[in-house]
């Protein structure tokens, strides 16, 4: 995971002043990287039976989608507001300044799935603490695990998480 971490870039003072962009676009540009992050995380919930890795727009879908397929198991997008065409379930939770949204489609996920929900960086955890809301108001579903890429554990997003295993591959 070292190898990964040293490709990860900071970027000073974006999108704002005082944030330390963490940029995992040089990680997803190399391809041994990529496929080692992927396969780290295939190999640890193989043959578990799940059934659907959900992803957080944008980044998310990037590592949800690609390890559903390695899976075998559906993947569903949590989008922002008026993306997904069918009927949505909605979530609204508080950012910094004002109020952000999140959808997912009301058929996503069935009674009894075991899923996945994945995204790059675990940061304040609000992002996340919304997708479950969104995912355990609507549906009967097994969260087996939450994982991400990295976890920016001075921030404690992962105690706004419900108890449920949450699980980082490189942490800060
Ligand atoms: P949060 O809700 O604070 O856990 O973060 C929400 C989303 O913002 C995460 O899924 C990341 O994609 C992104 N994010 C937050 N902080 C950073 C950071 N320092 N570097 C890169 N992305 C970040």
């Amino acid at each position: 995971m070292d190898s990964l971490k040293s490709i990860i870039r900071d970027i000073p003072d974006f999108p704002k002043e005082g944030i330390i962009f963490k940029d995992i676009t040089p990680l997803l540009g190399n391809g041994a990287a990529f496929k080692q992050t992927i396969d780290t995380l295939r190999d640890r919930h193989q043959g578990k039976g799940i059934d659907a890795v959900v992803g957080v727009e944008a980044r998310g879908f990037i590592f949800a989608a690609t390890l559903a397929y390695a899976l075998g198991a559906g993947t569903v997008m949590v989008r922002k507001p008026g993306k997904l065409p069918y009927k949505t379930h909605q979530k609204s939770y508080a950012l910094e300044y004002g109020t952000d949204t999140l959808e997912i489609h009301q058929d996503a996920l069935q009674s009894g799935q075991k899923i996945l929900i994945v995204d790059d960086v675990l940061a304040t955890g609000g992002t996340l603490a919304a997708t479950v809301d969104l995912i355990q108001s609507h549906f009967k579903v097994e969260i087996v695990e939450i994982d991400f890429l990295m976890e920016l554990d001075f921030l404690k997003g992962r105690e706004k998480l419900n108890g449920l295993p949450v699980h980082s591959l490189i942490h800060y």
